[in-house]
C-alpha cells in the first residue's frame, strides 16, 4: 500500500494508472476509520482495478465553534485497517499541501448547501464541495464512493459533479450501523455511556417515521415529524436540531409525502452533533 503525501505525486500515480488503462475507485475520508468507511473501500475494491483512500481532516468544512481541533485522529490505526483491506494507495496530505498560504478559491454550491444541516453549519457544504473538487482533480477517479449516512453531502457532491463536468461516477453506499441501530460515525467516540444509550432514539425515531408512512398510510409530513419529535423528546439528553422530510432527488421539503421520501434529522447530545436519515420506499 502506497502512502502519498503530495498532490503532485498523487496526480502522477493516477495519470500513470490511467495510461495503463486501470480504473481508479476513490473513497475520501477524514480518518478515524470505522466499518462505515471500510464498506466504501470494499465496494471500491470490488468495482475498480485500483482503490485510493484519502485521509484529510478538512478545516474548511468546520465552523469556528465546531470540533476541528478535537476531531479524532488515528493515522496509524487507519493505515493498519486499510492495509488489511489491501487498499492500493492512501493520500494523506497535510494542511499546507491542501491550503498553501494565499489559497482563496471556494466553490459555492448554492441553496442546496443552505438547508437541513446547512442552517446550523453555514459554509459547511461549500467547504466540502471545494475539498472534494480538489481531491477529484488530484486523484482523478473513475468512481468515487460516499456513504448515504451523509445524505445531504451525497446530493451536494452529485450536483458538483454534474455542474462542473467531473468525469467521475458517484456511488452512494448504504449506511452501516452498530448492532443496536446507531449509524456508525467517527463522532460517536465523543459520547459517554449515558449519551450513547440515549443516541438510540435517533434510529428509533426514523423507524417510527417509516412505519407511520408505510404501515399507517400517513401522508402529512408535519404530522409524521411531530410524532417523531415527541418520541425523541422522551430522551432528555437529546436536543433536536431538525427533522425534515424531503424529496431525495433534490432535497426539496415535502408537505404531502410521496415515495420515495427521505427523512433526515440532526440532533445534539451534549456537545456532540449527530445526523441520520432513512429513505422510505415502496417495498
Ligand atoms: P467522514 O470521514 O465522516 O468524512 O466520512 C467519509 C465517508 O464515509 C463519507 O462518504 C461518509 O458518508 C462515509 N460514512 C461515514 N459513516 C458512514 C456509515 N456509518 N455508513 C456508510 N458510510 C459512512
Amino acid at each position: 500500500m502506497q502512502i502519498i503525501k503530495t498532490i503532485k505525486e498523487m496526480q502522477s500515480l493516477s495519470r500513470r494508472l490511467r495510461v495503463e488503462g486501470k480504473t481508479i475507485g476513490f473513497a475520501p475520508t477524514m480518518g478515524a476509520l470505522h466499518e462505515g468507511h471500510l464498506s466504501l473501500v470494499r465496494r471500491s475494491k470490488e468495482e475498480n482495478d485500483i482503490t485510493v483512500v484519502s485521509i484529510f481532516v478538512n478545516p474548511a468544512q468546520f465552523g469556528p465553534n465546531e470540533d476541528f481541533q478535537k476531531y479524532p485522529r488515528s493515522a496509524e490505526d487507519d493505515l493498519q485497517k486499510l492495509s488489511t483491506l489491501h487498499a492500493d494507495a492512501v493520500f494523506m496530505p497535510d494542511n499546507n499541501e491542501m491550503y498553501p498560504e494565499g489559497f482563496s478559491t471556494s466553490i459555492n454550491i448554492g441553496a442546496i448547501g443552505e438547508i437541513l444541516c446547512g442552517v446550523s453549519r453555514p459554509g459547511h457544504f461549500n467547504g466540502v464541495a471545494t475539498i472534494v473538487a480538489r481531491l477529484f482533480n488530484t486523484v482523478m477517479p473513475d468512481r468515487a464512493y460516499f456513504g448515504r449516512k451523509d445524505f445531504q453531502q451525497t446530493a451536494v457532491i452529485k450536483k458538483l459533479v454534474r455542474e462542473l463536468n467531473f468525469d467521475t461516477d458517484i456511488i452512494v453506499c448504504p449506511t452501516v450501523r452498530e448492532p443496536d441501530g446507531l449509524a456508525m460515525s467517527s463522532r460517536n467516540a465523543y459520547l459517554n455511556m449515558e449519551e450513547r444509550k440515549s443516541s438510540l432514539i435517533l434510529y428509533m425515531a426514523l423507524k417510527l417515521g417509516e412505519e407511520l408512512i408505510l404501515s399507517r398510510g400517513m401522508h402529512d409530513a408535519s404530522t409524521v415529524k411531530k410524532e417523531m419529535a415527541t418520541l425523541i423528546k422522551t430522551e432528555p439528553l437529546v436536543d433536536i436540531d431538525y427533522i425534515d422530510i424531503v424529496n431525495p432527488r433534490n432535497l426539496d421539503p415535502v408537505q404531502k409525502i410521496m415515495l420515495p421520501a427521505a427523512i433526515c434529522l440532526a440532533v445534539k447530545i451534549g456537545n456532540t452533533r449527530l445526523i441520520d436519515n432513512i429513505i422510505v420506499e415502496k417495498s
